[in-house]
């Protein structure tokens, strides 16, 4: 098994032929699968994804090996014995370039420096993460890590590919995390000079220069082992333009500069706690408000609604209100996004009308012994519906 991808991975175009076209389905769409005497477009292997690019101008949308057989699908057929122009989407393969030589670099490094072990990987579509067979491992290890990776890059390391007959002992010395069973022909090794060797039918860079630089992200602990997160090539640049604006962004919102960003932050976050705090209070004094006002009328039938407010404001009215016979319909929330209501007295009326309350709010509720509370969808209505609860308890009194 070796294709033209392989064999000069940095080939973004190709002539060859059609050999066979067959109408097939992927993902329920109907297109049709296309073999060619060679190609450079990678089918997925190694932890690699495939490639993407076209065939005489026709969009390849997925490449899968079977066998020695490298499939690309396609929309639209093509006909056999015609010659195939092959152009792969540059950009999708270098990445996933650098992000493999940049796993092989980083698989290396741990195994020979700490002995963890890669157990698998994953070429991410913004971070890819490597699996480690530590349970954990210090920031320490991690920066001396990143150190030696990043030397072996500026060192200009040759990366290199070999072919080992299937029996060569040479091979037994060599990293390997399987071969597929339906594997035939050679086994290629990838070399990184003095630093590793491995089985793998991935598209490497021909130096590790080509990486310019590998950032080792943050571990988190799985099943019994650690995954690390990195960041290779053009993935480092990319991620420092995009963390660049954001900080302009924060510059230009909190007026400081990035030096003082954290600090500000910290500061608006203790400011907002006791806005809130105080805000708690202020909606509970005037809670008690409301509920006194109440208390000094012979009214039997309170409604207020605010648009701030919580469950607490409902609450603490309710639980002031001294006439345990009145009809309390309380809402707090906006117009547009609804909110949170309370309906309580006595429990015949109560039971009987707060789902028609609920109802009218365009929301849901529920309870019972005179209690119902629920969400509303929206309080455009509010008047209505607390002219219909007013209504309904004169209803129910005479
Ligand atoms: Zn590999």
């Amino acid at each position: 098994m070796a294709w033209e991808c392989q064999r000069s991975p940095y080939l973004r175009q190709f002539e060859s032929k059609v050999v066979s076209c067959t109408p097939a389905k992927l993902e329920g769409k109907n297109g049709f699968d296309v073999v060619l005497e060679d190609t450079i477009l990678f089918p997925a292997g190694g932890g690699q994804p495939d490639d993407r690019g076209t065939i005489n101008e026709v969009p390849v949308h997925d490449v899968r090996r079977d066998g020695s057989k490298a499939v690309h699908f396609t929309e639209k057929s093509l006909e056999v014995d015609a010659n195939a122009h092959i152009v792969v989407d540059w950009n999708r393969r270098f990445d996933h370039m650098q992000q493999h030589t940049g796993q092989h670099l980083i698989t290396a490094v741990f195994e020979n420096r700490y002995g963890y072990k890669t157990l698998s990987w994953n070429l991410g579509k913004v971070k890819s993460s490597i699996e480690l067979s530590c349970k954990s491992m210090t920031q320490e290890e991690i920066d001396c890590a990143e150190l030696e990776i990043n030397k072996a890059i500026k060192a200009n390391t040759p990366v290199s590919v070999h072919l080992y007959e299937k029996d060569d002992p040479g091979l037994e010395k060599i990293r390997s995390r399987g071969i597929p069973d339906d594997f035939a022909g050679p086994v290629r090794v990838v070399e990184i000079e003095n630093i590793d060797a491995n089985t793998c039918c991935g598209t490497h860079l021909a130096n590790l220069s080509h990486l310019q630089m590998i950032k080792l992200l943050h571990t988190e602990p799985t099943r019994g082992c650690t995954r690390i997160h990195f960041l290779a090539g053009n993935r480092v640049m990319n991620t420092l333009c995009s963390m660049i604006n954001t900080e302009r962004k924060l510059t230009q919102i909190l007026s400081c500069g990035p030096e003082d960003h954290v600090d500000q932050v910290q500061k608006l976050q203790k400011t907002a706690k006791s806005s809130q705090k105080a805000a708690r209070n202020y909606l509970r004094e005037i809670a008690t408000l409301e509920a006194e006002k109440f208390n000094n009328t012979s009214d039997l039938v309170l409604c207020v609604h605010r648009e701030d407010g919580d469950m607490d404001f409902l609450n603490v009215i309710n639980s002031k209100i001294r006439n345990k016979n009145a009809i309390i319909f309380l809402s707090v929330g906006s117009n547009s996004t609804g909110g949170q209501f309370l309906l309580t007295g006595p429990p015949s009326l109560i039971d009987k009308i707060g789902p028609s309350v609920a109802e009218r709010l365009q929301g849901k509720g529920g309870g019972k012994k005179g209690r119902y509370q629920g969400k509303a969808k929206a309080f455009n209505k509010i008047t209505d519906v607390q002219e219909f609860v007013k209504n309904s308890a004169v209803a129910d009194s005479s």
